[in-house]
């Protein structure tokens, strides 16, 4: 019998009320890991319920921002301590090559080193007004209660740069993890406790979108929504967020370009191309999905990427060789697989890929897979596929390439491969995106602040402006 989890709530685990669990499945070799709890809306009443007291009492509440920010910073320590174990649970519920979250788990405790460092910099201002006599000032106060809500494909990560800068600035927080990846935020709230927060500031209720994330969002006692997942659950999120007026930050789906100029070093853009969209089964809200490609090095790069994509080693993501895991679960598999076929119909070329790989794991495996012949007008071109799909263009000039490049719905990240420093700050200027990479790609860190436009999100992540987002303003005036 597989183990069995509880939600988490006011400091220890909760069983779901319903009695109810559902299984989490290992998506590389198809075998169950564990049964989660089932949340609905009497789970996050409690859970709100614990956060809204937790945030009320004195030992939250009257804690010095000092000492809030100590909190944060044993919990980034005891993250490091536990790094093994949440690798591998991560590494086991959603697939990811467990190299690659041994990587992430040395940057995950840097959140909460670094919002713990800022909790006791939250500050106002004194403002000089019209009137000598008037002392005006402002203050920033926590918002109350923060919802979280957060996706699969790197729970850790993303829950992190949400609840490190809400506690930091003095919120306590209702996690509902994606409903594929419950294990690892519940063993983050677990050590949260170890780390010294008092009870009920970190809760974690699992389960479905519909049965445990909407009741959330729309619970009166909620303050604020932090959401990351796909644009059409941000929609419906900001909809309620809108009725009941209170704020939400929303990180949402991309199509991002990954441009490739004639001065480019080819050898080295092919290899960001390959890592912008192949890093996790290209399952990253960042993936350099839409590749173009300037004619006089499109044959040259089409051919490194697709010698590249032929060789790259799937497999087992426990295992250090492997390159590429599966996908997270069987819609993924069927979603990649059906966007690929509906390319070939509208007249895309499959250069390699295009299938299952043959290797001998059950699991939702997808090789790499590069599409040519494809045009902005054509669906595998304008919608996230959030697989290993690249989509290779060529074009001429600069202008057609800003043109075709910003002709998208999304506006999350964009790459830019030059040798000229000119035209590096100029794609910088002209690309409409929140993220530019040059001669890089997936750069990322806790202190540099990021934004999606256009149907990408709203509001900020990472970096100062960040803690904004878990604050509001209050004007005092005084007559004197
Ligand atoms: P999703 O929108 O299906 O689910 C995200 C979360 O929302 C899950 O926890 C889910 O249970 C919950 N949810 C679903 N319906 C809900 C509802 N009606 N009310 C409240 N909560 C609800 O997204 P996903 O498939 O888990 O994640 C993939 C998407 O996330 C992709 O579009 C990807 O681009 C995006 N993403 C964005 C970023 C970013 O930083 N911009 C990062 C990672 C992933």
């Amino acid at each position: 019998m597989t183990e069995r989890l509880s939600h988490f709530i006011g400091g220890a685990p909760v069983a779901p009320s319903s009695g109810e669990h559902f299984t989490s499945t290992n998506p590389a070799t198809l075998e169950p890991l564990y049964e989660a709890a089932r949340g609905n809306d009497e789970d996050v009443r409690r859970a709100v319920g614990a956060a809204k007291a937790a945030f009320e009492s004195p030992s939250w509440s009257r804690l010095s921002p000092t000492k809030r920010g100590r909190l944060l910073r044993n919990l980034g320590d005891l993250i490091a301590e536990n790094a093994e174990e949440l690798a591998r649970f991560e590494s086991l519920d959603n697939g990811k090559l467990l190299r690659e979250m041994r990587g992430q788990l040395t940057t995950l405790p840097e959140y909460y080193y670094y919002y713990g460092g800022l909790a006791d910099k939250v500050q106002g201002a004194q403002i000089p007004t019209s009137s000598f006599e008037m002392l005006n000032y402002t203050q920033r106060e926590p918002l109350g209660v923060v919802g979280a809500i957060t996706p699969w494909n790197s729970p850790l990560t993303l829950t992190t740069s949400k609840i490190a800068p809400a506690l930091a600035a003095g919120n306590t927080v209702v996690i509902k993890p994606s409903e594929y990846t419950s294990r690892t935020i519940l063993r983050v709230a677990e050590l949260a406790i170890e780390a010294g927060f008092p009870d009920g500031v970190v809760n974690v209720v699992t389960g479905f979108g519909a049965e445990a994330g909407a009741p959330l969002v729309s619970h009166p006692d909620l303050a604020k929504i932090s959401f990351t997942g796909s644009t059409q659950t941000g929609a419906r999120i900001a909809a309620e967020a809108a009725r009941r007026f209170i704020g939400c930050t929303l990180e949402l789906g991309g199509k991002s370009p990954n441009i490739v100029f004639d001065d480019a070093d080819v050898a080295n853009a092919a290899m960001g191309v390959i890592a912008g969209i192949y890093a996790a089964a290209g399952q990253t809200c960042i993936a350099g999905s839409r590749v173009f490609a300037h004619k006089a090095i499109y044959d040259e790069l089409l051919e490194r990427v697709t010698e590249r994509a032929r060789t790259i080693r799937i497999g087992d993501p426990l295992v250090d060789s492997t390159e590429l895991g599966p996908l997270a679960f069987a819609d993924q598999l069927s979603k990649v697989s059906s966007y690929v076929d509906l390319g070939v119909s509208e007249g895309a070329s499959v250069r390699v890929g295009g299938g299952r790989p043959d290797i001998d794991l059950p699991g939702y495996f997808y090789a790499p897979t590069v599409l040519t012949d494809v045009d902005n007008s054509m669906r595998v071109v304008r919608e996230e596929i959030f697989g290993p799909v690249a989509a290779i263009m060529p074009f001429e000039t600069e202008d057609e390439l800003v043109a075709l490049a910003n002709d998208t719905e999304y506006g999350l990240a964009a790459g830019v491969w030059t040798q000229n420093l000119a035209r590096a700050h100029r794609m910088a200027r002209r690309l409409d995106a929140g993220t530019i990479w040059v001669n890089t790609y997936r750069a990322m860190s806790p202190m540099s602040p990021r934004q999606g436009y256009k149907n990408s999100g709203v509001g900020i992540e990472h970096g100062l402006e960040s803690m904004n987002e878990y604050t509001r303003l209050k004007s005092v005036w005084i007559n004197t």
